[in-house]
């Protein structure tokens, strides 16, 4: 079976070098675990923290020589638990491999007829999540609010902008790279108003909401965050999420002192990560997959095929190829 390594760590951007792609024979199952087939695997953002050597991240860093993980979907081709059925379908965080053995502790049943199986991964999956605890815990979306979303083209941005309007948001705002990507939040996602933030995002907001904004759901830091704190009104909030921009250029965010804004208006500023607020799982799953099934919300994903492929998809996704979640398909449904 196949699986990709880190065959060395970035030296400024990562590129196709840092990954390798080898073979390896699949390991016997012991008690306890699972053999799963993986179907579709994310790639993240935060893979690129994860590359490098000394920098502290919220998840453990990768080890040069060893696979990379992330999430993913597969079917369970044999099982050593008579609770978890071969064919039955799973979540687990071993990805970037076609066979991965699981501790069954560690994966998630998931049922392919609530759901698409990509949708697991994406606006039902850790991506989604994300999205609604930054609006309802971090955010505190607030009916009427007007909203500004980052990235809002992807996968994390586009769940954020639709989940904002059906829960109670006025006024729903994006951002994203390019007059496609744009037009594409109005005419397909349903926001009021995309901006292309490579013309002018400062100009873009002001047009897009002349009265400023109540809630700024950060996937980008630097330039946008800056932006958004002149938006915000007073008594504003603001969820950062992640900050992508950062992750691209280390040394563009002299924007700290613009923070300043925060003391002036009063505002809240909600750092959160998604693992620590398990606890609203339940109810998320049932709201968006309601909200799947009535048609409310548009799951969309940039698939990429072959695990040989799962290196360029990460790295297309840093510089905004995918459009919604990025996914690699490893091996057919
Ligand atoms: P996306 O699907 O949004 O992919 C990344 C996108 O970032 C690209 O499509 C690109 O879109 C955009 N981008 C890249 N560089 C820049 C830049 N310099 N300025 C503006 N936009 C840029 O990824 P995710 O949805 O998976 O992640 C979105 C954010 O959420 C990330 O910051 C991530 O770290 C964070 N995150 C945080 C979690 C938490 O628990 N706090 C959990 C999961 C994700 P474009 O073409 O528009 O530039």
């Amino acid at each position: 079976t196949r699986m990709v390594t880190l065959a060395s760590r970035p030296d400024g951007e990562p590129g196709p070098e840092n990954f390798d792609v080898v073979t390896a024979p699949v390991p016997e199952l012991r008690d306890g675990q699972l053999l799963v087939r993986n179907i579709y695997m994310s790639v993240d953002p935060a893979m690129r923290g994860r590359m490098e050597t000394t920098e502290k991240h919220y998840t453990t860093n990768f080890t040069v020589g060893d696979p990379l993980d992330g999430s993913a979907v597969g079917e369970v081709i044999a099982s050593t638990l008579p609770a978890v059925a071969v064919g039955s379908h799973v979540r687990h965080r071993l990805g970037w491999r076609e066979h991965a053995v699981v501790d069954a502790a560690t994966a998630t049943p998931v049922d392919p007829s609530t759901a698409a199986l990509p949708d697991w991964l994406g606006i039902l999956g850790q991506t989604g999540f994300t999205a609604y605890v930054g609006l309802t815990r971090a955010g505190r979306l607030a009916k009427g609010d007007t909203v500004f979303v980052s990235a809002a083209a992807g996968a994390v941005g586009s769940a954020a902008g639709q989940f904002a309007r059906l829960l109670g948001a006025d006024r729903v705002i994006g951002s994203a790279g390019g007059p496609k990507k744009a037009r594409f939040l109005v005419d397909e996602l349903g926001f009021d108003a995309g901006i292309d933030y490579r013309d002018d995002l400062s100009a873009g907001l002001d047009a897009a909401a002349p009265a400023g904004i109540d809630l700024y759901f950060d996937n980008v830091g630097g330039e946008h965050l800056v932006a958004a704190l002149y938006a915000l009104r007073e008594r504003g909030r603001v969820a950062l999420c992640g900050m992508i921009s950062d992750m691209r250029d280390r040394d563009s965010s002299p924007a700290i002192s613009h923070l300043i804004q925060a003391t002036l208006k009063r505002l809240t500023i909600q750092g959160f990560i998604v693992r620590d607020h398990e606890d609203l799982r339940a109810e998320f799953e049932a709201t968006v997959s309601a909200w799947l099934r009535e048609g409310k919300v548009r799951s969309q994903a940039t698939v990429s095929t072959g695990i040989e492929n799962a290196p360029d998809a990460f790295l297309s996704m840093l510089t905004g190829g995918n459009v919604g979640k990025a996914l690699v398909q490893l091996s057919e449904e």
